[in-house]
């Protein structure tokens, strides 16, 4: 090993933020404090660990997770606040490396975390004081120390696979379930798009010489596959089923009410994909020629797109509202901020209020991160409007193929905070409940909550 000192001490103000979530982690059912232990502190330090708080040396041994019922050590404050800091010293360290939170990541046992003074109390400023304890970067090449930080987020509320979407997605739709269950996901769900009239048929559709009828066999041979794979792996995760609807023209209503009246789908994710029947996300000339037809800017055009939206929400209420600022994608700069448009800016507060009151659950979409964009589907400004409202959101890949499948869902965890989300929403399925229904159209699908924190804390255990 070749320690590298970090560049400067650190000064650890871990009181707040890290000992209730260390606490809440360690004291899991389960002997979680020697997962912790064993996932965080290098050899050295796990050595002074067992030291200082005498535990039996073969605490930290590789027998122990077997039984976990063995020895659980009474988990003491000292003990909770040394963790603590030693995880936000570790946790700083991370974050001040170049390649932090990329494929690259240095693990948490590649940093040591050496204190001059030991002493739990001054590991935390206190009284402005403070113990500079230090970061020492340990062989950073090691593999066998690597642990993988790609967190763990468990649901995603919208994916399509090359099975049923060909040309536009890859894979089969069980590997995008194998995929999901490998991420540890417990939700995932399917949602290919609805047929469309040949009118609205993509470039590479009609190459492929689709037809209409093409189109809804497609569609009845996805929900019969679809049933299968939910019950061949129902005791690994929790398969629902949708479609992602376009709202193209007046006819796209009909569309939407056969599909449903079809096939007992369980939720749909409202899109919007063209303004003035033109697809406003495919290419650059076909988006040239939507704003053309709104009158030749970006802001008429977002304008247009945000009342096409306005329309699909009243008219079908979808329980999960999806890529809700699309129009940016194409645009002359996908980061511009809405609110420098001001007749856009009013139009998006009021579809916000609008989603609210009937109770829709907004998607934070990750592709729009795969896409280039610094922050997902919507922008945090919106989200911001939303969460004032009282509004609830979901998360979503989005994914077209097995690896878009929880892709940069680690920055949308980053993302929660600077738009004070906290809390996330997620379909469920229960049984037919006439009292308990969240929407009429399913009476199977319910919505349950899980906050930040334990979304961090299910990331954080990942690979455990
Ligand atoms: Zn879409
Ligand atoms: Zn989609």
């Amino acid at each position: 090993m070749k320690p590298l000192p970090f560049p400067l001490a650190l000064h650890i103000g871990t009181d707040i933020v890290h000992i209730p979530r260390i606490a809440r982690l360690i004291n899991r059912p389960g002997n979680y404090l020697t997962r912790f232990t064993r996932r965080i502190l290098c050899a050295q330090e796990q050595h002074e660990f067992t030291t200082r708080f005498t535990l039996p040396p073969s605490y930290t041994s590789e027998s122990l997770p077997s039984q976990p019922q063995r020895q659980t050590p009474t988990i003491t404050p000292d003990m909770i606040r040394w963790l603590a800091g030693r995880f936000a010293a570790k946790e700083a360290a991370r974050k001040a490396t170049p390649t932090a939170g990329g494929a690259g990541s240095i693990g948490w046992k590649d940093v040591m975390v050496r204190a001059e003074q030991e002493d739990s109390e001054r590991m935390s400023v206190k009284n402005g004081k403070s113990s500079r304890p230090e970061i020492v970067f340990l062989d950073v090449g090691g593999m066998e120390d690597r642990v993988d930080l790609t967190p763990a987020m468990p649901f995603s509320h919208h994916s399509h696979s090359g099975q049923f979407c060909p040309g536009h997605a890859q894979n089969s739709t069980e590997e995008m379930i194998q995929t999901a269950i490998a991420q540890k996901m417990h939700t995932f769900c399917l949602t290919e798009h609805m047929p469309r009239g040949k009118e609205d048929f993509y470039p590479e559709e009609i190459e492929a010489g689709n037809t209409e009828s093409w189109h809804a066999s497609n569609e009845a041979a996805y929900w019969t596959e679809a049933v299968r794979l939910r019950t061949k792996y129902a005791s690994q995760i929790q398969i629902i089923i949708g479609f992602e609807c376009d709202w193209i023209r007046p006819s796209s209503e009909d569309l939407i009410s056969r599909s449903l009246s079809k096939f007992p789908f369980e939720f749909f994710v409202g899109s919007v994909h063209h303004t003035h029947t033109v697809p406003i996300d495919y290419d650059r000339p076909m988006y040239e020629q939507a704003r053309q037809r709104a009158g030749g800017t970006d802001e008429r055009l977002f304008e247009d797109y945000f009342d096409a939206q306005f329309d699909m929400l009243r008219k079908l209420r979808p329980l999960v509202v999806g890529h809700f600022d699309l129009i940016r994608l194409k645009s002359d700069d996908m980061e511009r901020s809405f609110m420098s448009f001001p007749g856009v800016w009013t139009r998006i507060l009021r579809n916000l209020d609008f989603i609210a009151e009937y109770g829709g659950l907004i998607e934070l979409n990750s592709a729009a991160i795969r896409k280039g964009m610094s922050e997902p589907y919507p922008k945090a400004e919106i989200c911001k409007e939303f969460v004032a409202r009282g509004g609830r959101f979901c998360l979503s890949d989005d994914s077209h193929g097995i690896d878009q499948v929880g892709l940069n869902f680690h920055r949308v965890l980053d993302f929660l905070d600077k738009a004070g989300i906290s809390s996330l929403h997620y379909l469920t399925l229960a049984e037919p409940s006439a009292t308990a229904t969240v929407d009429a159209r399913f009476p199977r699908t319910q919505t349950a909550s899980v906050s930040i924190d334990e979304l961090k804390d299910m990331a954080f255990w990942k690979s455990t």
